[in-house]
């Protein structure tokens, strides 16, 4: 089955992944500013899946592939996948994607070690305060 893709304005987007490479290139002591990471917004998840040949979980709402970023629609993502959408969550989902990018470079594209570059990817996208908020307070 064919994709059809076609870009679109979005500011909310642009903005959130200016943004997260913005803090990244800091983050990572990288100065990336030039063939960006692509965000490509699907309206569902089997979209996503037929763009990565496998399918996913529902708890999965992005993908990093290279420097294509798959992401699932803000409007799609409560009835796709088991988050609850607010912007703040939405830019840091985006954030990890993003995050994945960079560790890409720094590993030579090894991706190596998994642990590292999911904890990485949850640290810097502040997925870990939205998880365990009492570390807010120590923090
Ligand atoms: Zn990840």
């Amino acid at each position: 089955m064919p994709l059809k893709i076609e870009s679109f304005e979005d500011e909310y987007i642009d903005k959130i992944q200016r943004e997260s490479i913005d803090d990244l290139n800091k983050f990572y002591e990288i100065n990336w500013v030039h063939h960006l990471p692509v965000v490509i917004i699907t309206k569902d998840r089997k979209t996503i899946d037929m763009l990565k040949g496998e399918s996913s979980k529902r708890w999965m709402v992005g993908s990093a592939e290279g420097n294509k970023i798959f992401m699932l629609d803000r409007n799609a993502l409560e009835s796709e996948s088991v988050h609850k959408y607010t912007p703040e969550t939405y830019y840091t989902l985006l954030k990890h994607e993003v995050s994945h990018c960079f560790y890409r470079i720094l590993s030579n594209g090894q991706m190596k070690p998994v642990w590292l570059c999911e904890g990485v990817a949850i640290y810097t996208s502040g997925q870990n305060k939205e998880k365990c908020p009492k570390l807010n307070i120590i923090s």
